[in-house]
């Protein structure tokens, strides 16, 4: 085994991670962690210390880590076939029993489902299967796709456009055209402080007609949304939210994605956002918790209406010409397989809704009425507190107080692992659904001691 100084030395040297300060890792001034092992909601590091993971991963070990039956399916699909592709009509048996438990959980409406590997790659995959289907209904400028700031779809080419936090953009010539963002439903964060809820979902729709008469509704193709804004803050939508969307997107003939990448399979308590909206997408995006993250799998399941349509392209046109060569990757697949057969047989999802319910109210307990915490927010196995500088006048920190960074490395501290989300002092929570309630204490324990020791008030 490698002494920890070698590893960190071929770390620094060699290893470019992804949403990382690459110069501060590269000079050793940024903390990092070697993890080695994991159980349930726990993870171990190289030295043995034991940290309670409040996000699972990046909200996708949803079943908890060790899970060996997910291991074993892993093992024996890799030994019975490593790989087979999935073009030109191949299938194997995982992939093909993925795909019906998929849609045997999925909304009635939705009819067929594509595979990939990451949440970026589907919502890529859902914006060309989108500028297909208007080709071939003969709409060839209405190819413009809305999202709203604060969402988070991805950091690929269209997929970080569609992403609306500028950390994601700068310098990066991003976003493209044809990507719009719009407002995001955040409440809490609204500009007009004396706005009721209603008036501010009313606002938000308003603004939504306003970019649809600007750009006009024969150039817009699609609108892409979380049923809840994950990376954006934790922002469970407003009441009529998403009621009052849809019917815009309808009456313009404005396609609805629904990107459940997080919460997708149960993260809602409920099996899919779309359902617990009322929500009728036309695409799902999938990722995370269809494997738990054992192994990259991701999917774009599509409504039937525009599976038609595609039928009809290819019908049209030949083959459609979109595949990955690691689609519907069978151990991929396998642990899919294994992973909701496990949601479903230990409960998983009720225990999503129960315990994220249980762990939201003990945070608004112990930290409801403390003069930094603007709001205390929460949905299934998702909980939230937006920081702010003053309670009455609602005020933020400037950015260079770091707030939210020194909370989570309190946090840490306390051995709880919490995330300071990117934009605004906000701290999230997305747990394993196999959080115990004593689990769920000792998170709010944490948070307690992070908040008195970096906001002494
Ligand atoms: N969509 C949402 C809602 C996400 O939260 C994420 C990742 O966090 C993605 C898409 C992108 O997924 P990936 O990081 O697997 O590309």
């Amino acid at each position: 085994m490698l002494t920890n100084d070698q590893l960190d030395t071929w770390d620094r040297e060699n290893f470019f991670h992804p949403s990382t300060h690459l110069a501060r890792h590269a000079r050793g001034e940024a903390p990092g962690r070697i993890v080695r092992t994991a159980r349930g909601a726990t993870i171990v590091d190289r030295d043995g210390r034991e940290f309670l993971d409040g996000f699972a991963g990046l909200y996708c070990v949803n079943v908890g880590y060790g899970r060996q039956e997910i291991a074993e399916a892993i093992a024996e699909q890799a030994r019975e076939l490593a790989y087979y592709h999935a073009y030109v009509g191949h299938g194997t048996e995982a992939s093909i029993t993925l795909a019906k438990m998929v849609l045997d959980r999925a909304p009635e409406h939705m009819s067929k489902v594509y595979f990939g590997l990451s949440g970026s790659d589907a919502n890529e995959t859902n914006i060309k299967l989108i500028w297909y289907y208007n080709n071939i209904l003969g709409r060839p400028e209405k190819k413009k796709i809305i999202s709203r700031r604060r969402g988070y779809h991805g950091s690929g080419l269209m997929t970080g456009s569609l992403t609306g936090l500028e950390l994601f953009h700068r310098k990066f010539d991003l976003p493209l055209d044809r990507v719009l963002h719009t407002e995001a439903p955040c409440y809490f964060r609204r500009d007009d402080l004396a706005m009721s809820e209603a008036a501010f979902v009313a606002d938000c729709v308003a603004k939504l007609e306003e970019l649809i008469a600007r750009e006009g509704a024969d150039t817009i193709a699609a609108f892409i949304g979380e049923p809840v804004l994950g990376t954006g803050g934790i922002v469970p939508p407003p009441a009529g939210y998403w009621e009052a969307i849809q019917e815009v997107l309808d009456r313009h003939d404005i396609l609805l994605v629904a990107d459940e990448v997080v919460t997708g399979f149960g993260r809602l308590g409920t099996m899919f956002g779309s359902g617990r909206y009322g929500l009728k997408p036309d695409l799902i995006t999938i990722a995370k918790g269809l494997t738990s993250a054992y192994a990259p799998l991701s999917g774009t399941i599509v409504s039937e209406r525009m599976w038609k349509v595609l039928e009809r392209g290819t019908d049209e046109n030949g083959p459609i010409g979109h595949g990955w060569t690691y689609s519907a990757h069978p151990v991929g697949a396998a642990a899919g397989v294994a992973n909701l057969r496990l949601l479903d047989e230990l409960a998983l999802v009720e225990n999503a809704a129960s315990t994220g319910a249980y762990l939201t109210a003990a945070m608004k307990d112990a930290l409801g009425d403390h003069p930094n915490v603007g709001e205390i927010r929460g949905e299934g196995m998702l909980c939230a507190l937006d920081f702010v500088r003053d309670r009455d006048s609602r005020s933020f920190f400037d950015a260079g107080d770091q707030v939210g960074a020194s909370l989570a490395a309190a946090l840490l501290a306390e051995g709880v692992i919490g995330r300071a989300l990117p934009q605004g002092d906000i701290i999230g929570f997305a747990p394993p659904f196999c959080l115990t309630r004593g689990e769920a204490d000792r998170i709010v324990d944490a948070m307690k001691v992070a908040v008195d020791t970096v906001l002494p008030g």
